[in-house]
């Protein structure tokens, strides 16, 4: 199949100026995402073939050298693109010493029409591998689909303009010629199309895969202290629950409260109450395992969820996470000596489950063992006498590893 080559270009400039407008439109104000490099190099596409179509109808030093210059100017956005979506700093020089070559080249060989094309499409089909491998060299992004179209975009561009060259020097002038509707131009244009297309869309659709990533640890972390929040550590423990429900494993739940918090955000103020939070979080994720999650329930209430673990070392871990808290200090500019002490409580349940056994349910055992830590004096241990099930009589409980132990 033969297609007419203005035709294709026509649709190359338009679909570019198109994708560049809603780009520009949509990315107004977005600076750091890449967007408007991405815009930009399809601006700079479609005037690059703007004077490619104008061959013969304008100066050659236009169409040929700034035409070709344009193109090559095209990956130069375009891995400025990348490298900005993933926060890298986009040198320019380097960017655009290709484009210099291909300036230089072709004004060098004006008259060689296949040492040209060869060349061109050598130096255009190299930057899209250039192009490529930025795209592979992702550091903190998880690899959605974007990542694969545009990587496949850019992957058929430098296999046609490598191909297209290595073939320069075999086909006649016939098939190269650039308004010439042969084969090879056929192709060529085909390709550059759907390459415009597919990597365009792969861009926009690594800007989603990043903004629903984003989305998603926005939804499940606290914010300020940067742990899971309610939503999630409920989440957990429901699936948690189930699964020990299933394997008949131990399970153990703490809810842990600092002790008089109150006092801190009267005395310090909120921001300094907001770093002591932070820092007494700090203290219960370094001593508690992998496997084990620490949460924040709601203001200065802090769940931690703890798999496979019966009442006997959920309540020594609980001891130790007591002690580190009260020999630890929350260092903050302006307040004087060695930092600010905060004492928790923490409530404290563990054992095996039934069937019929809910996350609720264990989240009331451990709050009725908080309750009772505040009661006796705050800076302290209790544990849950058991779960309050419906069919049981309350405070009962069939499990014996559920049954209280003594507190410190
Ligand atoms: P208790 O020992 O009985 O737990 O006393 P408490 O003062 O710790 O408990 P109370 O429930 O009376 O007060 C909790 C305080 O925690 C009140 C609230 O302003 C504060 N708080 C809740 N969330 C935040 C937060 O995100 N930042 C700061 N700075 N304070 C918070
Ligand atoms: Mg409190
Ligand atoms: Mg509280």
């Amino acid at each position: 199949m033969v297609a007419h080559v203005p035709t294709m270009l026509a649709m190359i400039i338009v679909s570019s100026l198109m994708m560049a407008a809603s780009m520009a439109v949509v990315g107004w104000g977005r600076r750091r995402d890449g967007l408007g490099h991405w815009a930009l190099a399809l601006l700079v596409n479609a005037l690059g073939h703007v004077l490619l179509m104008l061959r013969g109808q304008v100066p050659d030093v236009l169409s040929v050298v700034i035409g070709n210059a344009l193109l090559s100017g095209v990956l130069v956005a375009m891995i400025a693109a990348i490298n900005q979506f993933h926060g890298r700093s986009v040198r320019w020089w380097l960017l655009l010493a290709p484009t210099a070559l291909v300036l230089a080249s072709v004004t060098m060989l004006m008259d060689n029409f296949a040492a040209r094309v060869g060349l061109v499409g050598m130096t255009i089909g190299l930057q899209s591998l250039w192009a490529l491998a930025a795209v592979l060299q992702r550091r903190h992004d998880a690899v959605g689909r974007g990542h694969w179209l545009l990587g496949a975009g850019l992957a058929l561009e430098a296999l046609v303009l490598v191909g297209r060259s290595v073939l320069a020097f075999g086909l006649p002038d016939t098939e190269l010629n650039i308004l010439r509707s042969s084969g090879m131009q056929t192709l060529t244009f085909l390709a550059t199309f759907s390459v415009v297309l597919v990597s365009s869309m792969g861009f926009v659709f690594m800007l989603r895969d990043r903004a629903d990533e984003n989305n998603r640890v926005m939804a499940a972390l606290d914010p300020l202290t940067g742990v899971a929040n309610r939503r999630s550590l409920i989440a957990a423990l429901d699936r948690d629950v189930a699964r020990s429900v299933r394997t008949r494993e131990s399970i153990a739940l703490m809810m842990v409260d600092i002790d008089h918090f109150k006092h801190v955000n009267d005395q310090y103020g909120h921001p300094v109450g907001d770093q002591v939070l932070c820092s007494v979080v700090n203290v219960l994720r370094q001593r508690v395992r992998a496997q084990d999650l620490v949460g924040r329930y709601g203001g200065e209430e802090f769940m931690v969820v703890l798999p496979d673990t019966g009442l006997v070392g959920a309540e020594q871990l609980a001891r130790e996470l007591c002690k580190a808290v009260e020999v630890s200090r929350c260092r903050v500019d302006g307040v004087e000596g060695g930092g600010i002490a905060v004492t928790v409580s923490i409530g404290v349940f563990g054992g095996r489950l039934e069937s019929g056994d809910s996350w609720d349910m264990l989240i009331a055992a451990a709050d009725r063992a908080l309750y009772q830590a505040k009661e006796n004096g705050r800076n302290r241990v209790e544990v849950a006498t058991g779960l309050r099930r419906p069919s049981a009589q309350a405070g009962a409980d069939a499990n014996p590893e559920t049954q209280p132990a003594s507190s410190y």
